[in-house]
C-alpha cells in the first residue's frame, strides 16, 4: 500500500499552493462576506487559473473539461480553502459551477443547458429544500402534474443559494405522490417563467442569503426533465455524495490547516507571564490535538476520493468524511481562536469568519445527526 500522493498530483498541489500564496492571500483583507467575489477581483484570478491550466477541473473530459480525478481535485481545493477569498458556496475560481446532475442531460438538453452553463452563458441554482422538507424528502410538497407535453408545477422552495441570479432552477419535485420520498423528479425551470416568484432572502450568520422561491401553476416542458420520472432524488443524492467529500470535507480541513499554522506562529511570538505561549503545555496540547485530528481527517478524504476514483461506492465513507472533517475543523478553529485570545475574535483575522462558516456545515447538505443515523443503519444492515 502506497500512501504517497501520485507525482502529478503533488506537482499540482505545489502549483496551486504557490498560486494561493501569491495571488489569493494578498487579497484577503479586500474581500467582504458576500456570496460572490466582485467581478473586478474574480476576472483576473480566473485568467490566472486558465494560464496555469487549471480551468474546468471539475468538468469531465467528454464535455471539454480537465476531468481531474476526485483525489486531485480534493488536493487542489484544500489549498484554495486556505485563503479567505473565494466564497465557499460560490467557488467559480476554476470555471463556472456545473451541478453534476446536468451530466445526465440528453444530447438535446446538453446543447440547451449543459454547454451554456459550462461556458458561463447560463446560471443554475439547485432547489430541493422546502419549508417542510429539509433532511427528510418525504415531506416534499412541490408537485408537478403532467398535462400532455408539459408539467404544471406548484409549491415552494426555501434556502436556495444563488437563486436571485439564476436563469434556471433544478427543481426537485414530486411527480408521483403514491411513492412518498421516491416518486420525485428533477425539472429545469426557467426563473422568468410566469408563476415563478422570488419571495424573500434569508440572511445567515455566514454572510450569505439564500432565497425562498414559490411556483404557482408554472408550465414546464416535459423536455426540461433531467433523467426519468422518479429518478430525481437519486440524481440529487449522487451529486451530494461527491460534494460532501470535495466541498464540505475538503474546505473544512483546508481552513483548519491554515488556522493551525496561524495558531502555531502566534503561540511562538506571543509572550505572557514571561514565556511564549508555545512553551505552555496547555497550548501545546491544543496544537498537538489539532494536528492529530487533521491528519486523520485528511487521510479519510484521500481514502474516500481514491476509492471513488476506483469506481467504489463511497456513500457511507462520504458520511464519515463529512461528519469527521466538519467537526474536526470546528474544534481546530475554536482552539486557534482560543490561542489568539482577543485578537482571534476580531475581524482583522479570518478565524471568526471560518468559525461561523464551519458551524453551518454541520447542518447543510446532510445534518450531522442524520448522516450518523444513516451510517449506523447501513452498517447494521450489512452486519445482518
Ligand atoms: C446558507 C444555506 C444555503 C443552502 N443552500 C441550499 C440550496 O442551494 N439548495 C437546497 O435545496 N437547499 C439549500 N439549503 C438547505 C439545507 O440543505 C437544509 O437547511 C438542510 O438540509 C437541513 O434541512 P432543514 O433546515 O429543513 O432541517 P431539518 O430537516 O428540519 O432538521 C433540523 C435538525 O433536526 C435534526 N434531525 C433531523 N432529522 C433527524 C434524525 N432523523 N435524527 C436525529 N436528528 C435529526 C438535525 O440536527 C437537524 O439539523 C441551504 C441552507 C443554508 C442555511
Amino acid at each position: 500500500m502506497d500512501f504517497e500522493l501520485p507525482r502529478e498530483i503533488k506537482m499540482l498541489q505545489g502549483l496551486v499552493r504557490r498560486f494561493v500564496e501569491q495571488e489569493l492571500l494578498p487579497l484577503e483583507r479586500q474581500v467582504g462576506e458576500s456570496e460572490e467575489l466582485a467581478e473586478e477581483l474574480l476576472g483576473p484570478l480566473q485568467e490566472r487559473a486558465k494560464a496555469l491550466g487549471l480551468w474546468l477541473m471539475d468538468v469531465p473530459r467528454e464535455f471539454g473539461g480537465l476531468g481531474l480525478s476526485l483525489l486531485a481535485r480534493c488536493v487542489v481545493y484544500e489549498q484554495v480553502a486556505r485563503a479567505r477569498v473565494i466564497p465557499f458556496r460560490n467557488n467559480e475560481l476554476f470555471g463556472p459551477h456545473v451541478d453534476p446532475i446536468l451530466y445526465h442531460c440528453t444530447e438535446a438538453q446538453r446543447q440547451r443547458f449543459l454547454y451554456p452553463v459550462i461556458h458561463g452563458q447560463l446560471r443554475m441554482c439547485f432547489a430541493q429544500t422546502e419549508p417542510d422538507a429539509g433532511t427528510d424528502p418525504a415531506g416534499m410538497r412541490t408537485r408537478a402534474v403532467r398535462e400532455g407535453d408539459h408539467y404544471v408545477l406548484s409549491g415552494a422552495k426555501r434556502f436556495i443559494s444563488a437563486a436571485g441570479r439564476a436563469d434556471f432552477a433544478e427543481v426537485i419535485c414530486v411527480t408521483d405522490p403514491e411513492r412518498p420520498g421516491r416518486g420525485i423528479s428533477c425539472l429545469l425551470v426557467d426563473m422568468k417563467a410566469p408563476g415563478v416568484k422570488l419571495v424573500r432572502q434569508w440572511p445567515t450568520m455566514m454572510g450569505d442569503a439564500p432565497w425562498e422561491i414559490s411556483f404557482d401553476q408554472v408550465q414546464v416542458p416535459v423536455e426540461n426533465r433531467i433523467g426519468e420520472e422518479g429518478q430525481g432524488f437519486e440524481l440529487g443524492q449522487q451529486w451530494i455524495t461527491v460534494g460532501r467529500v470535495k466541498s464540505q470535507s475538503v474546505w473544512s480541513i483546508g481552513v483548519a490547516q491554515r488556522a493551525l499554522e496561524m495558531a502555531m506562529d502566534y503561540a511562538r511570538q506571543r509572550v505572557t507571564f514571561g514565556q511564549p505561549l508555545a512553551e505552555r503545555q496547555a497550548v501545546q496540547f491544543m496544537i498537538a490535538d489539532s494536528a492529530i485530528e487533521l491528519r486523520a481527517a485528511r487521510l479519510m478524504i484521500y481514502d474516500t476520493a481514491w476509492r471513488f476514483d476506483q469506481g467504489q461506492d463511497v456513500r457511507d465513507a462520504s458520511y464519515m468524511a463529512k461528519i469527521y472533517c466538519t467537526e474536526t475543523a470546528g474544534r481546530v478553529v475554536d482552539r486557534a481562536i482560543q490561542i489568539h485570545g482577543g485578537v482571534g475574535l476580531t475581524k482583522d483575522l479570518p478565524l471568526e469568519y471560518w468559525y461561523r462558516q464551519l458551524r453551518s456545515l454541520r447542518i447543510t447538505e446532510g445534518a450531522t445527526e442524520v448522516l450518523r443515523w444513516r451510517l449506523a443503519r447501513n452498517l447494521m444492515r450489512e452486519r445482518r
